[in-house]
């Protein structure tokens, strides 16, 4: 059976324009190696959900990315975190939202759905879950980054959200040609053909009041079923969980009998334009068919597969 891995560093505007040549190398390396991280797992035969974890960790440690040790400042100056991961091959799910602290995010999405009996947890519950786990705490410190720092001097003062995306054309938010991407996330499918999803996010620079976007809900911003497919969403959450955009995908599949590209070209090239959302998604199913799908100018993206298909790309 042939394996397939595919990942995103997020979605938005871009372009050449705001990139260079160090840049590209940067992020090529960057999703380089989660790629490498996942697939060594799917080489020796291990499982879609291990790959998924290991490679967003990567990206998680990777301060480029909108995750882990790069996630955006809130308002009050803090990093707080969202993340989940579904197994398409039981439905199981597990998800945190807005916490502090943790090293991997998705680590800790991982121990929710295997160990605590319940499917999202939330602020300092799930760090006092993530205690009781033994799992890696790390001070805020690790967190700092001037880059994400400078971006939320800019508005900090304002009560304006700045989606990491792009902030020009999102009603409510202010325009900032400075802005950065970087919600990550990986779907895989094993040899066994089990696929799984995962989706982390530091959410939008300045939020306030413990907002939480599409990327901890299972069904909006992640979802994996292995009789349609698996899905990482990145883009303007509110809009995504208005959408319900990967169960979407996954319903058109389940029910109307759309191939894995019709599906997510209706739900993110249609559906999600009509509505005003940006963003993106990336997908595979238990045949290791995959797909890029956004409507932005670009995502930072990549797949490698068993049938020696490798592939990194920013834009559109
Ligand atoms: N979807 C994420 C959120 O709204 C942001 C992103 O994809 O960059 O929190």
């Amino acid at each position: 059976m042939s394996f397939t891995l595919v990942i995103h560093g997020g979605a938005g505007n871009v372009t050449p324009a705001i990139m260079n040549a160090d840049l590209e190398k940067q992020y090529t390396a960057g999703l380089k190696e989660a790629l490498d991280s996942g697939y060594a797992l799917l080489e020796k035969g291990g499982s879609s959900l291990d790959a998924v974890v290991a490679a967003i960790s990567t990206l998680e440690d990777n301060p480029l990315f909108n995750a882990g040790r790069g996630a955006v400042f809130t308002k009050k100056g803090l990093n707080e975190m969202d993340a989940s991961i579904m197994d398409g091959s039981n439905l199981a799910a597990g998800a945190i939202a807005g916490v502090r602290n943790i090293k991997n995010p998705i680590q800790l999405a991982k121990e929710v759905m295997i160990h605590s009996g319940h499917v999202l947890l939330s602020g300092s519950g799930a760090v006092e879950f993530a205690i009781n786990q033994g799992m890696t705490m790390t001070p805020d410190e690790y967190f700092f980054n001037q880059l994400r720092y400078d971006q939320w001097v800019d508005i900090r003062d304002t009560n304006y959200t700045q989606l990491d995306h792009k902030g020009d054309n999102l009603k409510g938010h202010v325009p900032n040609p400075e802005y950065k991407f970087g919600t990550v996330g990986a779907v895989a499918c094993d040899a066994k053909g089990n696929l799984a999803a995962g989706t982390s996010t530091g959410g939008m620079t300045n939020k306030r009041f413990g907002r939480i976007g599409d990327s901890p809900i299972v069904g909006a911003g992640t979802y994996a079923n292995n009789n349609t497919c698996a899905i990482s969403c990145t883009g303007h959450g509110e809009y995504f969980l208005r959408a319900v955009v990967a169960y979407d995908v996954s319903c058109l599949m389940e029910y109307k009998g759309l191939s894995l590209h019709d599906a997510c070209n209706t739900v993110i090239k249609d559906k999600l334009v009509k509505m005003g959302g940006e963003g993106g998604l990336i997908a595979v199913d238990a045949k290791g068919n995959f797909d890029f799908c956004f409507n932005s100018a670009g995502m930072y993206r990549g797949m490698r597969n068993s049938e020696g298909k490798e592939e990194v790309a920013f834009y559109g």
